[in-house]
């Protein structure tokens, strides 16, 4: 019986012709498609469009769309689903798509680093791989996977760490789960558990906002959190969670009013909850109603956050879910 895929391109350098003005969006789902020119066996391939845009630009209403569609692709009998989008937040949307992904049915999210003009562009060869992992039962139970160079890595630990180079995404500090060779699919490790979020039923435009914070940062913007209007906070601290030790009143108050969550600029590793315990620490931050992210990235952490709002958590059970499911 032929089975069906389905792919959308969202746009990106996958999807990118220059021009006088430079590289920028063009091509659509079925004009990828053609470049690749698949011929595998009883496996019908739809191309779904999708207007192509930045991914710099994507918004979470267009999230919401796409997770929506993805939904309504697999409802209609799809059997995977191939997302294409620009590199760029692609660390993020794939794990927003990862959480609301409520079926064992695989996704997969690719791109490109060299865009459709360039000599060794490597959109197509990403998208039959990530054709090819769609098509592979391991795959299946497995959430959102990102194929990339060859390599396929899990939503929840890849991240974009090269401006350019075609090996930009890692998952460090694991790495890929498989790899594709010779038009084979290795997977050879599996995530232990999948954290799920409920899909929220509407964007409603919850607002999170991420601070790094820097050397002798006077962490002025602080104050314009709680006044712009905003729902939740990531704190992108030192180290193992440490915030320098001004300003502090100001994050406990802040705190008070919306769930602040503390990852670590660092990249890798736990944020500690047990260890420092001078002004800024994380002990002391923890004692001032912050919550501790183990080691999910900021930008990560703020999809999470995000999606927990638009469920409705308030502070405590956003503590409660962190700590069940990070730590
Ligand atoms: N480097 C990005 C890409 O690989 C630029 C464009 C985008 O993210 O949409 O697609």
């Amino acid at each position: 019986m032929t089975r069906k895929i389905s792919f959308i391109s969202l746009g990106g350098t996958i999807s990118s012709k220059v021009s006088s003005t430079g590289a920028s969006p063009a091509l659509d789902s079925s004009d990828l498609l053609s470049l690749v020119n698949a011929k595998i066996g009883e496996v019908e391939i739809v191309a779904v469009p999708y207007k192509p845009a930045p991914s710099a630009s994507l918004t979470f209403q267009e999230l919401h769309d796409i997770a929506a569609l993805v939904k309504r692709e697999i409802a209609n009998g799809s059997e995977g689903v191939i997302l294409s989008q620009g590199t760029d937040t692609l660390e993020e949307s794939s794990f927003y798509l990862d959480l609301v992904h409520d079926s064992d049915v695989p996704v997969v999210v690719t791109g490109a680093m060299r865009n459709a003009d360039l000599l060794g562009a490597d959109g197509p060869s990403n998208i039959l791989s990530s054709i090819l992992v769609s098509l592979d039962s391991e795959s299946w139970g497995m959430g959102v996977l990102v194929v990339m160079n060859d390599e396929i890595h899990t939503a929840r630990y890849v991240r974009k760490t090269n401006t350019s180079s075609l090996s930009a995404f890692t998952s460090y500090p694991l790495g890929p789960i498989g790899w594709v060779s010779e038009g084979k699919i290795r997977i050879v490790m599996k995530p232990l558990k999948r954290v799920r979020v409920k899909f929220p039923e509407k964007e409603s435009g919850k607002k999170v906002s991420l601070l790094k914070v820097t050397l002798s940062d006077d962490l002025r913007l602080l104050e314009s959190v709680e006044t712009l209007g905003y729902d939740g906070l990531i704190l992108e601290a030192f180290g193992g969670g440490h915030m320098p030790n001004w300003n502090l009143d100001v994050i406990k108050r802040i705190a008070g009013k919306m769930p602040v969550i503390l990852c670590s600029r660092t990249g890798s590793g736990d944020v500690l909850i047990s260890t420092y315990g001078f002004p800024g620490s994380e002990r002391d931050l923890i004692s001032r109603g912050i919550i501790p992210a183990g080691d999910l990235s900021g930008a990560k952490a703020r999809i999470l956050l995000k999606l927990l709002l638009e469920n409705g958590y308030g502070k405590d059970e956003v503590l409660s879910f962190v700590e069940r499911h990070f730590y």
